[in-house]
């Protein structure tokens, strides 16, 4: 079977040396367990993170070691009670053709879910945006939210919901056709290219003019610039659910430097800014489809998936979406 492993850490953003191909005997299923055949696999930014030996909240990928991710694929072979050869699963498979996981440790996908969409729509993105929109955005009728990476399964996810609610809804994206795509397939209220704005201060003008009211909710997917220009537009009592900081994951952090004078913001507007992993939310998982299925399967809720063929394009496709060369969720079909 096929899979990609860390070749060595990457200096600043992956690049393709850091990744090597590797070709191993097909493992075979233990007791308990079930050999999957991949058929789709999920990018996403925090895999980043696992390339670098920093401390984090979770264990760092081995130099040799498979890439780590979400797939769905079909059972070939099974020693796991309750699963037969021809169920369709999903689990960590990691960046590989095949995979062995324990029958415990995968998921049978719902009939009629398009088996994509478990890696974003429905999946840990969607879910991510879902649960920390409603319990740390706290978002009421007639505010405004700004969210970056607006395009993305998280940033669309937020969107829509909060616009569903009666917010203003201002997308940060890069590029005009990805804000073409933010008010188009999702709604928002006005979106504006963080790459036609190049310093802080002229970003925080134009969200200025999308946002007479000032900012409510800022869910920050990015860090960098975006949340230097945002913070001193923030309302008081005004709510951040730090969610993610993919301008700085590969370690490039400008030498601007307004930082110091925007993060008194918090201070001065007594805001409430709260991290989160969505690993200690799961117990929420089945009413977030329980709200979200049917309006996907509707067409109130949209989504994007950039596609990549091929296991062997997957760290292309990886490091492209970390510059923003993806359009929606990046999944790879095996
Ligand atoms: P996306 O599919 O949106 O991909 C990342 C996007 O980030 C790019 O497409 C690009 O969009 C944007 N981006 C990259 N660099 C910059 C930059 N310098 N300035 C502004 N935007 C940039 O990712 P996801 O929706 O999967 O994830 C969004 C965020 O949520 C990430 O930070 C991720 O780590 C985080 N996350 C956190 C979780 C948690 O538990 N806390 C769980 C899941 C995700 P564009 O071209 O529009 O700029």
């Amino acid at each position: 079977y096929r899979r990609i492993a860390l070749a060595r850490r990457p200096d600043g953003a992956a690049t393709t040396e850091d990744f090597s191909f590797e070709t191993d005997p097909m493992p075979e299923p233990g007791d308990g367990e079930v050999l999957v055949e991949v058929q789709w696999m999920s990018l996403d930014p925090y895999m980043r993170g696992r390339m670098d030996d920093a401390k984090s909240y979770a264990a760092p990928v081995e130099i040799g070691g498979t890439m780590t991710a979400q797939g769905v694929g079909r059972v070939i072979a099974s020693k796991a009670e309750g699963l037969v050869e021809g169920d369709i699963v999903t689990g960590m498979t990691g960046w590989a053709s095949h995979a062995v996981l324990s029958g415990k440790e995968v998921r049978k996908l719902d009939e009629g879910t398009p088996p994509s969409a478990v890696l974003g729509v429905l999946g840990m993105p969607g879910f991510t945006g879902w649960r920390g929109l409603h319990e740390y955005g706290r978002p009421k009728s007639g505010e405004t939210l700004v969210v970056g990476a607006a395009t993305g399964p998280v940033g669309s996810m937020v969107g829509q919901l909060a616009k569903a609610m009666g917010l203003r809804t201002i997308a940060i994206a890069g590029g005009a056709e990805k804000c073409r795509i933010a008010t188009e397939t999702f709604g928002f209220d006005a979106a504006i290219d963080h790459r036609a704005h190049d310093d802080a201060r002229a970003l925080r003008k134009a969200i200025a003019e999308a946002a007479p009211d000032g900012v409510d909710i800022y869910w920050e997917n990015v860090g960098g610039k975006l949340l230097e220009a945002v913070l001193p537009l923030m309302n008081v009592h005004g709510r951040i659910p730090l969610c993610g900081a993919v301008a700085w994951y590969s370690g490039d952090v400008s030498e601007t430097n307004l930082l110091p004078m925007a993060w008194r913001s918090i201070l001065t507007k007594r805001l409430s800014v709260n991290g989160f992993i969505i690993f200690d939310h799961w117990d929420h998982y089945p009413a977030f489809l329980k709200d979200v299925a049917p309006r996907v399967a509707g067409g109130e809720i949209n989504y994007l998936e950039d596609v990549a063929e091929g296991l062997e394009n997957a760290p292309g496709a990886f490091i492209e979406m970390l510059k923003g060369g993806n359009t929606g969720k990046q999944v790879v079909k095996l």
